[in-house]
């Protein structure tokens, strides 16, 4: 039997637990697409090649953690009443 157990608390449960629910965490940057229409040709090459040159010189964790990371995490029912009324803490 897999085990589970109450990531904030450490309540344990059980998989098919009805005490049991999980939460999903999704954080990515706001930014969105680029509009190279809008730019001419000489700015959008030179703006390619600037953000090129910071992706070679960058640690591919960092780049990840900026653009989009996700988190699962079971908790107890109780624990989900409480990031229901405060979901960021
Ligand atoms: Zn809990």
């Amino acid at each position: 039997m897999i085990r589970y157990e109450c990531d904030k608390c450490g309540e344990r449960l059980t998989a098919n637990d009805h005490n049991r629910f999980i939460v999903k965490l999704e954080i990515y940057a706001a930014a969105g697409h680029v509009d190279l229409d809008t730019a001419d040709e000489g700015d959008t090459s030179a703006a390619l090649d600037a953000v090129l040159e910071q992706l070679r010189s960058a640690d591919p964790d960092e780049i990840e953690d900026q653009t989009y990371r996700s988190f699962r995490f079971d908790v107890c029912d109780n624990c989900r009443r409480k990031l229901l009324k405060q979901p960021l803490g």
